[in-house]
C-alpha cells in the first residue's frame, strides 16, 4: 500500500476548516499548512484514510490532485543514498546529504586544519546522546566578545536542505581565503544539526520524520519549533503528542532546544543576528508566529529582509518572500525565532529554504544552487550587521 501527498486547494474558509480538521488524526501529516485560500496544502496521506480523505473533500467540493503517487519511491531513493559511504571523513560535499556523523567529523577536522579561527563546543547532548555540536568563527580565539551572527540548523529532522546551507557557511567562511574579512570584526556562531537523533532517524528509519526522539507515553517526539518558552502551547502548537508540532509536556522539555536556549540566553548581548534554518518554502520569516501585532522594529526586520532577497535575487533571479511569521506561514506558538526576539536580540530571522522535487527531500543536484544562491543574502547580513555594529 502507498503513501500519497495530496495537494489541496480550499477556496473558503469552510472548506479550509474543513482540510485543517484532518490535522490531529496521526493518518494525515501536512507537510505544508494551509497559510492563505491562495495557496494549496501539501498533506501525507496513510493508505487507510486515503479513500475516506478523497470521499470527504469530492463531497464537499474540495480541488485536490494527487502530488505524489508514492511516497515509498522517494523514501528508497533517499535509503540508496544514505547507503553509500561516498565523502572521504573529515571531507565536505555538496553533492550529496551527509550523514551526521560525516558532518561532525568534518567539522572536528577543520578545528585541527584552523586552528586559529574555528573552535567547536559541544553544547549539550541529544536525548540519545549525540554531541550537540557548536561551530564558532572568530580571528580572536573563542574568548572575544564581539557582535556574533548566530545560526542553527535541523531542528525540523526531515528538512535535509538544512545542514548543508550551515555547512556552506562555516565551508565558505573558513576554507575560501577571499571571504576572510567576514570574522574579522563579526564573530559567528553556528548549530549544523540541532536535532541529530531526529536526523539519524528520517535516514534509518522514517524519511519524514519532524520531530525530536524522546519517547511520550504513546508517540515519540516533540516539535523542537514548538518547545520555546514564547506564548508556549498556545495557537499554533498541540499538546497531543503524536501531532507533528506536538509542544512537548512542558517549556524547554527537549535537551536540545534546552541546550541552544541556555547558550542563546548566556550569550545574548553579542548575538546581533539570529537565523534558524528549515526548508521548505522560499520565506525569510521575523517575529512573531503567535500574534498578528508587528514587531516594535518591523520596518529594519523588513529592511533588512529585503538586502538579503536583493543578495539572493542577483544570482538566479529567484524572490523569497520576506514578511512576518505569521502572515507568511500560520500562527505558531513556542518558536525560536519569537523567543529569541523576546529576550531581546532583536534581529531574527526563520529562513525557509527552497527546494525542488518533493519539497523537504530535494534531489541532491539542487543541494548546490540553493546554498551558493543563499550565501549571498549571508554575505547582505554581514554587511548589515558590520555596518551597523562595528562601523
Ligand atoms: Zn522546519
Amino acid at each position: 500500500m502507498r503513501y500519497k501527498v495530496y495537494r489541496v486547494s480550499p477556496t473558503t474558509i469552510e472548506e479550509a476548516n474543513l482540510v485543517n480538521s484532518f490535522e490531529n488524526d496521526e493518518n494525515f501529516d501536512f507537510w505544508v499548512d494551509i497559510r492563505s485560500l491562495d495557496e494549496p496544502a501539501e498533506i501525507m496521506v496513510s493508505p487507510i484514510a486515503q479513500e475516506y480523505f478523497e470521499e470527504t473533500l469530492r463531497q464537499n467540493g474540495v480541488d485536490y490532485i494527487v502530488s505524489v503517487y508514492n511516497v515509498a519511491e522517494i523514501i528508497t531513493q533517499a535509503e540508496s543514498r544514505a547507503k553509500q559511504t561516498r565523502v572521504a571523513r573529515g571531507n565536505v560535499t555538496f553533492s550529496e546529504f551527509m550523514r551526521h556523523d560525516e558532518i561532525i567529523a568534518y567539522l572536528r577536522q577543520l578545528e585541527v586544519d584552523y586552528p586559529d579561527i574555528l573552535k567547536t563546543e559541544v553544547i549539550g547532548r541529544s536525548f540519545e546522546g549525540r554531541d550537540l555540536l557548536l561551530v564558532r568563527i572568530s580571528s580572536g580565539g573563542s574568548t572575544t566578545n564581539k557582535p556574533t551572527i548566530f545560526a542553527e540548523a535541523t531542528i525540523h529532522a526531515r528538512e535535509w536542505i538544512a545542514p548543508p546551507m550551515a555547512l556552506y557557511i562555516i565551508n565558505q567562511l573558513v576554507e575560501n581565503p577571499e571571504n576572510a574579512n567576514m570574522y574579522q570584526d563579526i564573530d559567528w556562531a553556528i548549530i549544523p544539526v540541532l536535532n541529530p537523533d531526529g536526523y539519524e532517524y528520517t535516514h534509518t528509519a522514517e524519511r519524514f520524520w519532524r520531530k525530536t526522539r524522546t519517547p511520550g507515553t504513546i508517540c515519540y517526539g516533540v516539535d523542537g519549533n514548538r518547545n520555546f518558552a514564547a506564548k508556549w502551547g498556545e495557537t499554533g502548537s498541540n499538546n497531543w503528542q503524536c501531532s507533528n508540532t506536538y509542544a512537548g509536556h512542558r517549556v524547554f522539555s527537549e535537551p536540545e532546544t534546552q541546550a541552544v536556549s541556555s547558550y542563546i540566553a548566556s550569550h545574548k548581548d553579542e548575538i546581533k543576528l539570529y537565523i534558524d534554518i528549515h526548508s521548505f518554502g522560499r520565506w525569510l520569516l521575523y517575529p512573531y508566529g503567535y500574534t498578528n501585532e508587528d514587531a516594535d522594529n518591523v520596518d529594519e526586520l523588513r529592511a533588512l529582509g529585503q538586502l538579503f532577497n536583493d543578495a539572493v535575487y542577483e544570482v538566479r533571479g529567484l524572490n523569497y518572500t520576506v514578511v512576518s511569521f505569521v502572515n507568511g506561514l500560520y500562527y505558531a506558538s513556542g518558536t525560536s525565532v519569537d523567543w529569541v526576539k523576546e529576550i531581546g536580540i532583536d534581529l531574527a530571522y526563520t529562513l525557509e529554504l527552497p527546494a525542488g522535487g518533493t519539497g523537504f527531500d530535494p534531489p541532491e543536484e539542487d543541494i548546490q544552487p540553493v546554498v551558493q544562491e543563499t550565501w549571498e543574502g549571508f554575505k547582505a547580513f554581514h554587511s548589515y550587521i558590520q555596518s551597523k555594529f562595528v562601523n
